[in-house]
Formats: structure tokens, C-alpha cells, sequence
């Protein structure tokens, strides 16, 4: 009989490992359950002012190489498009002021242009340029994000640069993210440097040169990377609106509960985040226990479009970041149609303003139409906007962002350590494990598939 393979959701790190056992043990049966009626996740493209907008993600890093080579193993790298800027703004005491050159993760490698920048105050350019003749003090294992920046670089770089920065990818708060998962460049010039600055400039100068765009993306949005990746998972069965209930263990195999029915299965791959993962596993209490200690944040992303001719100001780079420490709702306004010009026409602009991040919900306790109000006069006052929206969309993606606090990989680990000893044949993936990015759910659906037919070759 032939061996079962069932992949519990239908984002990009479930479709991947569907796809790579499919292309590696044809002969295994799979499944894939997704218990919405579309596939895709966090990866969503809808129309908005007739054109094809992301919901959630608009694009991925070239930096790391999972998510290009799966476009070109699918054949779309032709497709592919990136941002036509890539200058941006951060909002500091209610001014737009440009971030400087030089910066590399946020954290500023010349000094010269953050003086001009007026981001940070002279002191703080002063207390910037410490980092290079402070003694080593590093605290050891499990720093955070912020933690490595206020001891080297100071409290202004953390809250106004870096936080922004690197808190957005997450909707997270950088004082309690992992340096060695949010932003492994900088653990590993501050471990080989003293000097994180000189630590940075190094990796940069020995990294190979990147000839490829930084970010990228498709014209027709990226729900386009599912489409091709479905097509080429031909006749697989997909069932989409299955709800997974429960998957156990009752002493004859694992069983799959779902909405409608219980499936039998050699191996289960949860590729949900991870708190429906703690769910899906309340037979397994220790997995459970540590997978709910996962603390997850809140977005609400509300779509806008206007004219042109009611917005001040030019709109000339990818958008502006909102540092905590300006207290207003909105944590990022992306100019849309400035980044991706096909978003809009000439008369028009489309705009997507994020709301909610980790430590501040106050976005997310506001119904749709008080949101969008509270938003529109928050960047009414930034962007000089005088006129009204001719659409806007609210996309709320509620718990949908992992923060991986100090130590995520060991509990990571030790969760696999319980699935092995009290639940053997399930498996995790996705973005509640080891990195959130597109490229890296992608890496991390491909390692998923070869670990789970390892183990369908061992029993
Ligand atoms: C607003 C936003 C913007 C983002 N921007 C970017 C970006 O620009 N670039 C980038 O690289 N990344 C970005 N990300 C992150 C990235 O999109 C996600 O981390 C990634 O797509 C997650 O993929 P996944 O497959 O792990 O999980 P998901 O996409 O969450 O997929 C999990 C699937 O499991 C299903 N599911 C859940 N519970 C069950 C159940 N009980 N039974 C059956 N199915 C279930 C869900 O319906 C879902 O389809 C963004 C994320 C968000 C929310």
C-alpha cells in the first residue's frame, strides 16, 4: 500500500512541501487540507481600483536565494518586477526626514550623512560613533534586536531607526526579538567585531556582489507564485474549506479530524501558524504548552486611493516608517503606487497604511470605519492630504505575525523533541519556526518534505 503523506494549510510553506514530496516520492499519496476556500495564506493578491494589489505581502528578498529559485524552477523569473524606488522617509516629531546612505539594517555605517539626516540629534550621532571605540560588552546568548543596538549604537538609533526598520518586518517590538533570527547579519558582525559598525562594513565588503534587485515581486501580485505553484502540483488533492480539528495519535497511526471527516496518515506536515499548531496538537501537551508560548502580533493594513492632486507632497520613494515613539496608529505608510507604478494611473495614488504591532492593539479595537478615518487624518497631517478616498480596503491579518523572542530556536527544537518521542510523524513548518519571510517559509517547506520522507523511509 502506498504511504500517505497529509499537509495540514495551504500557505506558501505547505504548497512547497507538497510540491518538493510530490517531485521526490511521486509514489507517495498526499493530501493537502486548507481551511479556507483559497490557498495562498498570508499571500494574497485582490483587485483595488481595478488593478491587482497585495493584501499582505507585495514582494520578497533576493538577498536569500529560496524564493528566486523556485521562481525560476517554475519558470517565472520572467515575470518578475521590483520596486522603482527604494529611498524612504521615517516620521520624527512629525516631519518626514529622508534615512541617510549608508544605512545597512537600519543601523547607520557613516556618521556624516545621519548628522545630515537630522533622524537622530548630534548627541545621539555622537553616541552613534562610540561604537567604535567601546570595549566588548557583549552580554552573551539570547540578545535582543534592541539590546544590541542601545548598547552599541544608543537609544535614538534603536527607537527611531532600527526599531522601524527592522520591527516591520515583524510588527514586532525589536527590545524583544531575537538578534539571531530577526537579524542574523547584525549577531554575526557583532560576534566576529567589537565594533558592530566595522562588523557590518566587513560583511558587506565580503559578501558576493548581489547584481540582482533587492526586493522583488509580480506584476500581477504575488498571489501569482501560488498560482504557478498549484498549477504545477497538477492533480494533487487539495481540499480546500478543511478545517484540521485535532491530529493524534490513538495507538493504530496518526488521524487527521477534520471538519468532515478523520483521515488516516503515515505523516502529517502542519504548515499553520504556529498557535493553530498548539491547537491542532492538545494531545500532545508539552508540544502544545510551548507552541502557545509563541507570542503573535496583529496588522491591520487599510488600502487607500486618491488623487493625486489632493496629496502635497511628491510621494518620491517607497514610503514612510512610523517609530513607536511618535504614538500614532499608523507604524508604516507605503506609497504603493509609488513603489509599484502599475498600482495606479496618473491621476491616481494607492497607499497602504499599517496599523498594530506587538505591544499596541489600539488599531485593531476599531471598527473598520473609525480605522480608516483615525488613519486618513493621521497622514492627512503628513502627507498634506486635502480631499477625500475614492476607495479603501481594510485587511486585517489577526495573530498572523510570529515573535521570536530571545531563544525561539531552542523552544523550536524542543517542540520537535516532543513530536519525536510522543507524536512520531508529524512535522511543523512555516513562519512560526525559523524565519518569517516568503523565501524563507519556501526554504523551510522544501526542508520539511525531505525530513518527513526520511522518516517514511525509516518505518
Ligand atoms: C500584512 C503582511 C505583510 C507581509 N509582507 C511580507 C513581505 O512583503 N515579504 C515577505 O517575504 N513576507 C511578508 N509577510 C510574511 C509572509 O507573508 C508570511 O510569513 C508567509 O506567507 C507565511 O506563510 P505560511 O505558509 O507559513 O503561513 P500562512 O500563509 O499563514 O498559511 C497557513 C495556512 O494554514 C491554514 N490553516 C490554519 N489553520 C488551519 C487548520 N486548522 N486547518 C487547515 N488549515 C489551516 C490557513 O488558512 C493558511 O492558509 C507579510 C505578512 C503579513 C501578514
Amino acid at each position: 500500500m502506498n504511504r500517505r503523506v497529509v499537509v495540514v494549510g495551504g500557505g506558501i510553506a505547505g504548497l512547497t512541501a507538497l510540491y518538493r514530496i510530490r517531485q521526490q516520492s511521486p509514489e507517495t499519496e498526499t493530501i493537502l487540507l486548507e481551511a479556507s476556500p483559497r490557498l495562498g495564506g498570508k499571500i494574497l493578491t485582490t483587485t483595488f481600483l481595478g488593478r491587482p494589489i497585495d493584501e499582505a505581502a507585495d514582494m520578497f528578498i533576493s538577498r536569500v536565494p529560496w524564493g528566486l529559485d523556485l521562481c525560476e524552477e517554475l519558470g517565472v523569473e520572467g515575470f518578475l518586477i521590483s520596486p522603482s524606488t527604494s529611498s524612504a522617509y521615517v516620521l520624527i516629531n512629525g516631519e518626514l526626514r529622508k534615512l541617510p546612505e549608508a544605512l545597512l539594517l537600519g543601523v547607520p555605517t557613516k556618521m556624516l550623512p545621519l548628522l545630515r539626516s537630522r533622524i537622530v540629534s548630534p548627541l545621539g550621532v555622537l553616541r552613534a560613533g562610540l561604537d567604535r571605540i567601546r570595549p566588548d560588552d557583549w552580554p552573551g546568548d539570547d540578545e535582543s534586536v534592541g539590546g544590541l543596538i542601545r548598547r552599541r549604537m544608543g537609544d535614538q538609533i534603536a527607537d527611531r531607526l532600527v526599531d522601524p526598520l527592522i520591527g516591520s518586518i515583524s510588527a514586532g517590538d525589536t527590545d524583544h526579538l531575537d538578534v539571531a533570527l530577526a537579524a542574523p547579519q547584525l549577531e554575526t558582525a557583532s560576534r566576529r567585531h567589537r565594533s558592530l559598525v566595522t562588523g557590518l562594513k566587513e560583511q558587506a565588503r565580503n559578501s558576493p556582489e548581489n547584481t540582482k534587485p533587492l526586493f522583488l515581486s509580480f506584476e500581477n501580485g504575488m498571489s501569482h507564485l501560488i498560482h504557478v505553484l498549484v498549477k504545477a502540483l497538477g492533480d494533487a488533492d487539495i481540499r480546500t474549506n478543511t478545517r484540521v480539528t485535532q491530529v493524534r495519535n490513538d495507538g493504530e497511526g496518526l488521524r487527521i479530524v477534520t471538519n468532515e471527516a478523520t483521515i488516516e496518515s503515515d505523516v502529517v506536515i502542519l504548515a499553520t501558524p504556529a498557535h493553530q499548531a498548539a491547537t491542532l496538537l492538545s494531545g500532545c501537551p508539552s508540544a502544545s504548552n510551548r507552541l502557545s508560548s509563541i507570542e503573535h502580533a496583529s496588522v491591520a493594513l487599510v488600502t487607500m486611493g486618491l488623487r493625486r492632486s489632493d496629496i502635497g507632497h511628491p510621494l518620491d520613494g517607497s514610503g514612510v516608517l512610523v517609530p513607536r515613539t511618535e504614538g500614532l496608529l499608523a507604524t508604516a505608510i507605503s506609497w504603493g503606487s509609488s513603489k509599484w507604478p502599475h498600482w495606479a494611473d496618473d491621476e491616481h495614488v494607492v497607499l497602504r497604511v499599517s496599523a498594530g504591532r506587538a505591544g499596541d492593539t489600539r488599531a485593531l479595537a476599531l471598527d473598520d470605519d473609525a480605522l480608516v478615518e483615525a488613519l486618513l487624518t493621521e497622514i492627512g497631517q503628513i502627507l498634506d492630504v486635502d480631499g477625500s478616498l475614492i476607495e479603501w480596503r481594510v485587511s486585517r491579518w489577526i495573530d498572523a505575525f510570529p515573535q521570536y523572542a530571545p531563544g525561539h530556536d531552542r523552544l523550536v527544537s524542543a517542540v520537535e523533541r516532543d513530536l519525536r518521542s510522543e507524536l512520531p510523524g508529524v512535522f511543523l513548518t512555516g513562519a512560526g519556526y525559523r524565519g518569517l519571510g516568503v523565501p524563507a517559509c519556501i526554504r523551510q517547506g522544501g526542508e520539511c518534505a525531505h525530513t518527513a520522507l526520511d522518516y517514511l523511509n525509516s518505518i
